[in-house]
């Protein structure tokens, strides 16, 4: 036995020694030219404007990061990864190129932690593990470096305190997402813990019914089979709420599903009843926020096309899209392979669909068009800027060569 700490989530000191690493893996000189030019770039005809906010966020750059110290900590020891470290392929490719062993959720959503042994250095994700899963890698005695995200934390700390007080947490969120599946685990620290979650507006809908009218159980238990906690008891476990979500839903849902929740619970028990009945915080972190925020204003601006890049599992990235998807035509792309600039084709995976689908001549032969370009918080800057090449690409301009000529 050492008296080794095996319990790091504040990072190694070791920040100027990865930082070489980092901006060569994750920058863009393009990236960082549109923002020196106010987020615009025009160029015979093709103007790409790029949101005020977008890619990496606090949470993701500091989960990064400290996966690369700890690679750099412990260079002789074999490093695991829970799942993705964040929702973009190529963050977690150069991770396992580092030799970091990505543990992959089974069909069933359960990890193998068979393979861990106390020698061994496991990195928690930024999305945060089940308590389940906290606690059996504790028990093994291997050092685990914890990379959940401090607006993460806040939701499991709101989400805990429901579970203390009483209430059933109905999450607003995705029931399959691992930060999701995280956060509903907390009510598991206290005694008769209870969760629901809903994925839209549309399932809230199907509860609020039924707290209010009390009719249709034995669907509601289908519906909800993989949503709630074990034992739920729909008739018993509606009477006291709290709202809290995922960090990366679109926040309008979020605070009209909250709404609804309260307006349900006194139409049934009263207005005197309801602040004992009913409680709400708004947990979208302020990252995606302010994503979501600067592409409405990115809209608002004018653009005649948008192209949203990020992981094709990325929570933001699809809400991203669908924002844009409401006022224009948008690809969500998962990086700069989907567009092939000879052919005029981009391949996307289109808004509420699982598919890709190849779009020829999305972007005018020649007319003037203005292109929107955001991306979701796991992607890196060096995946924004190879798109933002191949759009320019698309119409024969070399941006490079273009921006040198100037
Ligand atoms: S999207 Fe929000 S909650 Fe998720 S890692 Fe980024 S800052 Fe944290």
């Amino acid at each position: 036995m050492t008296d080794e700490p095996t319990y790091f989530r504040k990072g190694f000191g070791l920040k100027d020694a990865i930082q070489g690493a980092l901006t060569e893996d994750y920058h863009s000189a393009l990236v960082e030219e549109l923002r020196s030019r106010g987020y615009v770039l025009s160029i015979d005809g093709v103007t790409v404007r790029l949101a005020k906010e977008f890619g990496f966020c606090y949470g993701v750059d500091r989960a990064v990061e400290y996966a690369y110290e700890a690679r750099r900590k412990f260079p002789e020891r074999k490093i695991w990864l829970v799942g993705e470290i964040i929702h973009n392929p190529h963050v977690n490719a150069k991770l396992s190129s580092m030799g970091v062993v990505i543990i992959r959720r089974s069909e069933e959503g359960t990890f193998d932690f068979g393979g861990v042994t106390s020698d061994d250095v496991v990195i928690l994700p930024a999305f945060g593990v089940t308590k389940a899963d906290f606690d059996r890698l504790g028990a093994v005695g291997c050092v685990l470096v914890d990379t959940t995200c401090g607006s993460v934390l806040n939701v499991w700390k709101r989400v805990e305190s429901y579970a203390r007080d009483g209430f059933t947490a109905l999450i607003h969120g995705k029931h399959f997402h691992e930060e999701t599946k995280a956060t509903a685990s907390q009510v598991t620290k206290h005694p008769g813990g209870r969760y629901l979650v809903v994925r839209d507006m549309a399932e809230a809908r199907l509860v609020c019914e039924f707290i209010e009218h009390g009719q249709g159980v034995e669907h509601l238990r289908e519906r909800f089979l993989k949503a709630v906690s074990p034992g739920f008891d729909f008739e018993r476990d509606l009477a006291h709420i709290g709202v809290a979500n995922q960090t990366t839903m679109l926040s309008g849902e979020s605070l009209a599903i909250a709404a609804e929740v309260r307006r349900s619970l006194v139409a049934r028990y009263g207005e005197a009843d309801a602040a004992e009945r009913f409680r709400s915080f708004d947990t979208i972190c302020s990252a995606t926020q302010d994503r979501q925020d600067a592409v409405l204003r990115m809209l608002e601006e004018g653009i005649d096309v948008a192209v949203v890049i990020g992981g094709y599992n990325s929570s933001n990235t699809n809400h991203l899209a669908a924002l844009c998807a409401e006022r224009v035509p948008a690809y969500h792309v998962e990086d700069a392979a989907c567009i092939d600039p000879l052919a005029r084709t981009i391949r996307h995976k289109a808004v509420g669909s699982q598919d890709q689908v190849v779009v020829a001549n999305w972007l005018p032969a020649s007319a003037p068009v203005t292109v929107g370009v955001t991306a979701g918080a796991s992607t890196p800057n060096v995946k924004v800027g190879e798109v933002i090449g191949l759009i320019f690409q698309t119409r024969g301009i070399e941006v490079t060569a273009a921006l040198a000529g100037r």
